[in-house]
């Protein structure tokens, strides 16, 4: 049972502050279908975002199951949304060149559930809307109607209490719109479903109750209810809130966020890093990985700043399916014992690497350059390769390796990927001059011309890093080598003092 108490959610924006919800109370049954209608702009989509923990209210409450939720944080809001919520949008929203099945799937994979029952639940849920014989279509092989029952298939898999649909027939002609609302009014048997939508016909004719809004008020409601003269439903909350302290946290949202971000930034030899260190030492390379994506987005940064490559969309000739390593985590994470004291191999690898897939870069360059306007938009394409460059620098008289910096092989790791977390100075300049002659100020000599020259970039405080330094050849590099080694080894951390100051000329 949901419960809004005086909801208030406002827009500011230079301009003026809008009222989207102004003190909106409404108690919501347990199994209901409530159609919301309103003008455009009354404030209907921010209502639902706000019940459905997409968007945070100002003020008042909004009351789960007799729990109030002001003092709700991001996790908290995390598994409500992962367990008690199916969202169904106008647009669909389902990813195109996945079949309809995947699709489904994918609304599991932060569940932590094996594929085999992942696939199981989906396919149970398409045959619940009626697609059993689509589940291996492409969505641009269906109908608006058929999308939006994979839609609802969708919402509806991990099976939450509640059901939000934002003009979900808004697309649809008045047939196909029929059948998704026949559709919902049965999902509504036994769960919660709120319903956004344009057409008071429909709305009358399928759902159970109507709620006017207008300027952020509820202006009519044709079935109030009030839970505490429902001695059912005090008892149904009192059941519920006992449950609900034992339900799982989101258990792999920060696995999910962690890949999300990263995934689709790493470099071909930074993922292959990650996939050794997973797959040789299992759980701790979970934790592995978590400290070093850290050393990744930091590289990630360092290089959007330094180059000024705002927001890059990088394609690599490989690409990975974000699904295969989510398995191959949960099976890290989930796997019980077998019932035979066999020891069985678990093949990790072969599971990361089923996820890879080849990029025709070509085909898509001369795409993106020729066909496509997206030059319109783009400062500039780059293109980079898996070339090492081998630097040297000379200290006391003694060469150095410093890209690859030879103290990462000096650690035992031998990973010159190391690099691609950061741990080297070096980077490629980008081809294209407008990506960083506008957005740095030359403080001394000029812009590199020739292939041999080299750029030292400050940060904005006018500081470089050590690391810096040493690959420069203005600190010993054996200072470094046993940095590296307390970093890897937990080696005692040497002296190192105060490293002075250099002018721009030097
Ligand atoms: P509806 O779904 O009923 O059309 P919305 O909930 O989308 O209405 O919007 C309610 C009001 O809040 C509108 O005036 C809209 O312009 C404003 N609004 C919604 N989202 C934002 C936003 N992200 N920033 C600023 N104003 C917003
Ligand atoms: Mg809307």
């Amino acid at each position: 049972m949901l419960q809004l108490r005086d909801i208030r959610k406002q827009y500011k924006t230079a301009a003026l502050v809008q009222n989207a919800l102004d003190g909106v109370t409404l108690n919501l049954r347990d199994r209901e279908f409530v159609a919301i209608l309103g003008p455009s702009g009354s404030g209907k989509t921010t209502l639902l975002n706000v019940i459905g923990g997409l968007d945070r209210y100002d003020s008042g409450d909004l009351i789960i199951n007799g729990v109030s939720t002001k003092k709700y944080r991001d996790r908290d809001w995390d598994t409500y949304r992962n367990h008690s919520i199916g969202f169904v949008f106008q647009s669909y929203n389902l990813i195109p060149h996945q079949t309809v099945l995947a699709n489904v799937e994918l609304a599991l994979t932060i569940s932590g559930m094996s594929a085999a029952g992942r696939r199981k639940l989906a396919k149970e849920a398409l045959a619940k809307v009626g697609l059993a014989e689509q589940v291996h279509k492409r969505p641009s092989q269906l109908s608006g109607g058929q999308m939006q029952r994979v839609a609802i298939a969708r919402a509806l898999v991990n099976n939450p209490d509640i059901l939000l649909a934002d003009e979900p027939t808004g697309a649809l002609d008045s047939e196909t719109s029929i059948q998704v609302m026949e559709l919902l009014k049965e999902v509504a048997q036994d769960r919660l479903v709120v319903m956004v939508t344009h057409n008071p016909e429909l709305a009358e004719q399928y759902a159970t109750r109507i709620v006017r809004i207008k300027d952020g008020k509820v202006t009519d409601d044709t079935d109030p209810y009030d839970p505490m003269t429902d001695p059912e439903a005090v008892a149904r909350m009192q059941q519920k809130r006992r449950r609900k302290k034992r339900k799982k946290q989101a258990s792999m949202s920060f696995l999910t966020a962690l890949l999300l971000s990263f995934n689709n930034l790493l470099t071909k030899k930074a993922r292959t890093l990650l996939v050794a260190i997973a797959g040789s030492i299992g759980i701790i390379g979970i934790a592995l990985i978590q400290s070093l994506s850290n050393g990744v987005n930091d590289y990630i940064d360092s290089i959007e700043e330094n180059t000024v490559l705002q927001y890059p969309i990088t394609m690599s000739g490989t690409g990975v399916n974000m699904a295969a390593y989510m398995e191959a985590f949960a099976d890290l994470q989930e796997k019980e014992k077998a019932e035979s004291d066999a020891v069985t191999v678990n093949q990790i690898m072969r599971k990361f690497t089923s996820g890879l897939t080849k990029n025709d870069l070509k085909s898509a360059a001369a795409y993106l350059r020729y066909e496509s306007d997206i030059m319109d938009y783009a400062k500039a394409m780059e293109y980079s390769y898996a070339i090492e460059p081998q630097i040297y620098s000379v200290y006391e008289g003694k060469l150095r390796r410093i890209h690859p910096d030879e103290s990462i092989d000096n650690t035992g790791m031998s990973v010159s990927s190391l690099g691609s977390f950061g741990m080297t100075a070096m980077f490629m300049l980008p081809e294209n001059k407008v990506l960083y002659e506008d957005s740095y100020e030359l403080k001394s000599g000029k812009w590199p011309e020739d292939k041999n020259e080299l750029v030292l970039v400050l940060g904005s405080d006018g500081t470089i890093t050590d690391i810096a330094a040493y690959a420069l050849g203005l600190r010993p590099s054996k200072e470094f080598d046993e940095l590296m080694q307390a970093l890897i080894y937990g080696k005692a951390v040497p002296e190192v003092g105060d490293m002075g100051e250099y002018t721009y000329e030097e």
